[in-house]
């Protein structure tokens, strides 16, 4: 690889043939697709299985599991564009952030029996059911409980916010497998369990779609009694925490791409209305006022997509990278909302008019400053696991 190769590959614009493939995608599927969509409360079935059958949500599963094998970089490339084309990859990217869990903890049987099929398309595996009404950020507090009978277990309890239950075949739960008062550290005793969700819905399971700012298909999720086959466990028993730690890594980079590419749609549109829109006789881009906001979140979108390359690089090498994942979250989620607002007030009135598609995708970006992890956990992470600082809870 020569010296211009190894720039485009590291820190310019890398994986061009997944961009131009994906932004090709994407270019079928206009902002008024969207606002169907959000009209309806649909999920984009289409846009899902065209990103399906060209086999780019199959990005991360190993080439034996019919795959393509790419490292979670192209994964996060992936992601970028779909955001950066004005497009929303939250209908889908739940296959690429759980699949860390599966490959790095499943059994050879689980792996055959439901990667080649996902890789296909005959099977989606977009839901991931961690968060509880009433223990929220408090994971290790969660009151699920999956009970050990027989060769099986029974699960009861509630999960909320699990984004695409409705739409999905598979799922991924945490659940308590020990109770809280049996384990030394609140972290163990917790276990996850890949979860055929087809035949369970509406008998033992009930799934509740919750009417939300932004059309994430999240829904609430009732276990009532729910028998499932020992052999959904994922991994050991009790070390669930540990698992879906790792995956978070991996979807907090992933999320973090994403933020960029919305940053990047935003500051494109923002700079392009700027020059156009002409008020007082000039264009509004000549005020400061206009030109500042957007170019001070057009630095903090560089800076913020060298850490996002930092994060990603660091998981492909199959180092530590929770410091640089939450870094990552964190400094693209603030630059794609500092986008955001600058774009929205560029736009004045306008950007309040829905055939605009800048107060969608507004609402949309907004989402990444508490989901899959808030602001202030991550400061609290920052401040307590880098820094050295007390824990605060
Ligand atoms: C659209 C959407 C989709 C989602 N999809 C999923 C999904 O697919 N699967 C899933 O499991 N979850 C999902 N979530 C849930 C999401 O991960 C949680 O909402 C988020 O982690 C925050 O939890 P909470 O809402 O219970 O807030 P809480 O934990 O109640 O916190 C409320 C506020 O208090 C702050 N806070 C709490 N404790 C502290 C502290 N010690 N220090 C400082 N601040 C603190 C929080 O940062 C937050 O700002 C989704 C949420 C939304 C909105």
């Amino acid at each position: 690889m020569n010296a211009a190769d190894e720039y485009q590959m590291n820190v310019g614009v890398d994986y061009p043939e997944l961009r131009d493939g994906v932004a090709k995608i994407c270019e079928e599927f206009p902002g008024q697709y969207w606002r169907e969509l959000e009209n309806d409360h649909a999920y984009p079935t289409a846009f899902v299985d065209k990103l399906t059958q060209a086999g780019y949500l199959a990005a991360l599963i190993p080439e034996e599991y019919e795959g393509s094998g790419l490292p979670l970089r192209a994964a996060a490339v992936i992601l970028e564009t779909i955001h950066g084309s004005g497009c929303n990859a939250a209908a889908c990217h739940a296959q690429m952030y759980t699949m860390g869990t599966v490959l790095r903890h499943g059994s050879e049987a689980q792996k055959r029996k439901y990667l080649p099929r996902i890789a296909r398309g005959e099977l989606r595996l977009q839901a991931f059911a961690v968060t509880e009404p009433a223990t929220g950020s408090d994971t290790t507090q969660l009151r699920t409980r999956a009970l050990k009978d027989g060769e099986g277990y029974v699960i009861n309890g509630q999960k909320v916010w699990t984004s695409r239950a409705l739409f999905s075949d598979l799922m991924l739960l945490l659940a308590r497998t020990t109770p809280a008062e049996q384990v030394q550290r609140r972290s163990e005793g917790l276990s996850v369990f890949l979860i055929d969700l087809r035949e369970a819905v509406g008998k033992e399971l009930e799934i509740r779609p919750i009417d939300a700012m932004v059309n994430h298909n999240a829904a609430e999720v009732f276990f009532n009694n729910l028998r499932i086959p020992g052999s959904c466990l994922v991994g050991e028993e009790g070390k669930g925490f540990k698992y879906i730690l790792d995956g978070m890594n991996a979807e907090r980079t992933l999320i973090a791409a994403e933020a960029i590419g919305d940053a990047r749609y935003f500051i494109r549109r923002a700079t392009s209305y700027a020059n156009e829109r002409v008020v007082f006789g000039r264009p509004i881009g000549r005020n400061q006022a206009i030109q500042f906001p957007i170019a001070s979140a057009y630095a903090q979108t560089e800076a913020a997509d060298l850490m996002v390359r930092k994060a990603a690089a660091l998981f492909d090498a199959g180092m530590p990278c929770g410091t640089e994942a939450n870094l990552a979250k964190l400094l693209a989620s603030e630059a794609c909302w500092n986008a955001a607002e600058a774009c929205l007030q560029t736009f004045g009135g306008f950007g309040f008019a829905r055939e605009y598609d800048i107060e969608r995708k507004w609402r949309e970006t907004r989402l990444f400053r508490t989901a899959p992890i808030s602001t202030n956990m991550v400061l609290a992470y920052i401040g307590q696991n880098v820094l050295g600082m007390p824990r605060s809870y």
